[in-house]
């Protein structure tokens, strides 16, 4: 089974936990977004010795739903150029409640998107405010519900055990 991981460095700005490596300005994204596209280019005979198609294209983070899409859109447009996909191909995106909208979930869809790793963390605000979350607990319902109303419904979520403000 093959897989390819586009890990994308950029954050709103940094959860008091997060060990993950990523910048909280953005000011290199494009420059970065054409990076990795050189990058999946220059590693297209990665498989070819396998033979074998791709299963799996995972966007992690850092946070990937900050890219605008058109950004995301060409990153998977580069990969479908340069690998030969799977029928049965799973594309997953990292997302973070408050960067959710309709309109981004739609062209999460139409590019082939079709599973959602969501960036919950704690359904308690709280939580979310010791963690230095950029979101609150109603938005990560909205964004779980708008998903399943375009049709993503393969959709997991994160979740943190163990922060001091719990108890055992
Ligand atoms: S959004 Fe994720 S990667 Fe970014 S700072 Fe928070 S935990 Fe770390």
């Amino acid at each position: 089974m093959a897989g390819i991981y586009i890990h994308i460095p950029f954050c709103k700005q940094a959860c008091h936990y997060c060990n993950f490596h990523f910048s909280a300005s953005t000011k290199l994204l494009d420059p970065m977004v054409q990076a990795i596209c050189k990058e999946i280019e220059l590693q297209r005979d990665f498989f070819e010795a396998q033979n074998t198609s791709i299963d799996t294209i995972y966007f992690g983070g850092g946070t990937p739903s900050l890219l605008p899409t058109d950004a995301t859109a060409q990153i998977l447009a580069t990969i479908k150029k340069h690998f030969s996909l799977s029928g049965q191909i799973e594309i997953t995106l990292e997302a973070n409640p408050d960067d959710i909208s309709k309109e981004k979930l739609i062209a999460f869809k139409s590019m082939g998107i079709n599973r959602l790793s969501m960036g919950v963390q704690s359904f308690v605000d709280e939580d979310l405010i010791w963690m230095n979350r950029a979101h609150r607990s109603e938005a990560a319902i909205q964004a779980i519900k708008l998903a399943k109303e375009v049709g993503i419904d393969n959709i997991s979520i994160d979740l943190i055990y163990g922060i001091p403000t719990l108890t055992d």
